[in-house]
């Protein structure tokens, strides 16, 4: 072992830990629900999950995973073009493909995989990326890995300076516009529409990671996307399975025919690592199926968003305004806010505290994510929680 180097990440692991950001893992001993089990705390409700759905506990997927995993085995043992294709993997893609309303769809082991793979894939030299300035870390890695493309930012939402940005990337081909469908840490929506307007005026395509929005807005789940009535018109989805989608793990990209066609030849994390395992592409056609079929479950999950923010609002807490089912309450310092999730978790309410640098500082928050699984007695005892450690801590004056 080098001491030296062992010393320094000692070092650097104290600093956190003096700074109130270290993080502790917590370990759950049931399926993650509702109400789970966690070693450290007992039973608790889960307010922090992307369970959105409550799909990730439901029989019909858990049943789909076992039987895949019975007719596939564990896995591929090899890379998609050589031999690790399961016929799964296409019904899988297809239904994707359907269900978002494009012509094809590429899955990838996570949504981190396929946005590390996309970017450096459809754009080399001579081409430009224009990012929004809080788009998701994996859409961050993935631009800087097309490193031979021109690089740009436009702060968050800002249309009049996507569209400088559009104009000063007038030579590049192509030009792709990327941003989240659903910002994580603010819960609101990209603005699409614009968005949209403005690729079609610059002759820019738009490439649209709606993770926390698939399952969660529009009608029937089908995302961002569907909520502003502009499907068909988005260029590239990206997403991720593991969220509303079952949970488990898995992503994917969505587009024309020719953009799957190119990411099989030449995206790198399908050429060089093993395909979605077959089990999981089982439980997550089988989630999808069940929201086609259920399309009262987002309905649900609208219901109970509704039902949780305005009882916090009645209370006194003041959470940002949004349309998704993520609900962040702005409490100030990140020690401040890690201390209110640690006094909630005492409670029997897990839901988490983000600070600096997760968010900018002075604006740490505890981030609401509210499911369709949630009872409304569940939902009242994470009130009770809530409104009784708002009192402690000074959050909820008197
Ligand atoms: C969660 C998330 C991802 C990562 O998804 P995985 O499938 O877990 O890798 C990517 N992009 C966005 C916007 C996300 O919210």
């Amino acid at each position: 072992m080098n001491q030296a180097f062992e010393g320094k990440l000692q070092t650097d692991l104290d600093a956190l830990k003096k700074a109130g950001t270290y993080k502790h893992l917590r370990h759950l001993t049931t399926p993650m629900a509702a109400e789970v089990h966690m070693e450290e705390a007992g039973d608790v409700i889960v307010l922090s999950s992307n369970n959105y759905l409550g799909l990730a506990d439901l029989p019909e997927v858990v049943e789909a995973g076992k039987r895949g995993l019975d007719q596939f085995g564990a896995g591929t043992a090899s890379v998609r073009f050589i031999c690790g294709t399961f016929s799964i993997h296409r019904v899988l893609e297809e239904r994707i493909a359907e269900f978002l309303g494009t012509p094809a769809a590429l899955s990838y082991v996570s949504c981190w995989n396929a946005n590390t793979g996309l970017f450096a894939t459809i754009c080399e030299a001579g081409s430009a990326i224009i990012s929004d300035e809080l788009n998701h870390a994996s859409i961050i890695d993935g631009v800087r890995l097309a490193s031979k493309a021109r690089r740009e930012r436009f702060k968050h939402s800002n249309m009049r300076e996507l569209e400088e940005k559009l104009q000063s990337v007038a030579d590049c081909f192509p030009v792709v516009v990327v941003t989240d469908g659903v910002f994580s840490m603010e819960g609101d929506l990209a603005r699409l529409p614009e968005i949209v307007e403005l690729a079609r005026k610059y002759g820019a395509i738009v490439v649209v990671d709606d993770s926390h929005g698939t399952g969660v807005m529009g009608k029937t789940g089908r995302g961002t996307i569907e909520h502003y009535g502009l499907t068909g018109q988005i260029d590239i989805i990206t997403g991720t399975l593991g969220k509303a989608l079952g949970g488990a793990a898995g992503g994917f990209v969505a587009g024309s025919n020719a953009l799957v066609d190119t990411l099989i030849q030449r995206s790198r994390p399908q050429l060089f690592s093993n395909a979605l395992p077959a089990t999981v592409a089982c439980s997550s056609l089988a989630a999808i199926e069940y929201l086609e079929s259920h399309p009262e479950l987002v309905e649900r999950l609208r219901d109970n968003t509704r039902y949780f923010r305005d009882a916090l609002n009645r209370m006194g807490y003041k959470p940002l305004d949004s349309e998704s089912a993520i609900v962040p309450i702005i409490v100030g310092e990140t020690a401040f806010a890690i201390a209110v999730s640690d006094k909630l978790l005492k409670a029997g309410v897990f839901v988490t505290g983000f600070g600096y640098p997760v968010v900018p500082e002075g604006t740490a928050r505890i981030r609401v994510q509210i499911s369709a699984a949630l009872t409304k007695d569940e939902m009242d005892r994470a009130l009770a929680a809530f409104e009784k450690v708002g009192r402690e801590t000074g959050l909820l004056k008197v």
